[in-house]
């Protein structure tokens, strides 16, 4: 979290975040194009309240989502062995990802650098899973 010194919109609200206001800073990294180790640096902005509300709606999504994976069968992805389980492993690490910033919002939820590092993590948890298959389709929504 940080002070804001330049004006910019807030990813969740849309509103403008102010000189002076606390904003939280999120990088999302994507890779560009297969070959070429290209990353795109994506970089996100929230209002306090708003990013610790996007945090509860994604954890709350994935909660729900989770239930319907399991009763509708789903058709495979098409990855090879070594990226299924890191696929798999990837899954697992962001389950208890979010866990753990449910836990940290319930425990304390004005310790705002620790949900920063949290939801970092989720972040860059996401983007590695973008190379391979990506996030199962229903959590995408958002
Ligand atoms: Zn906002």
């Amino acid at each position: 979290m940080k002070k804001c010194k330049k004006k910019s919109k807030c990813s969740y609200c849309g509103e403008p975040v102010t000189n002076g206001d606390y904003m939280v800073v999120g990088k999302l990294w994507k890779k560009v194009g297969a070959e070429h180790a290209m990353h795109r640096v994506y970089y996100f902005r929230w209002h306090v309240d708003c990013w610790v509300e996007q945090g509860k709606k994604r954890a709350d999504e994935v909660a729900e989502n989770t239930i319907d994976m399991r009763s509708s069968g789903r058709p495979r992805l098409e990855l090879s062995d070594t990226d299924r389980a890191e696929r798999n492993k990837l899954l697992a690490r962001r389950s208890m990802t979010i866990m753990r910033i449910r836990r940290a919002q319930e425990a304390n939820p004005y310790d705002i650098d620790r949900l920063v590092r949290l939801g970092t993590k989720l972040h860059q948890i996401d983007s590695l899973l973008s190379n391979v298959g990506g996030l199962p389709r229903s959590w995408a929504k958002n």
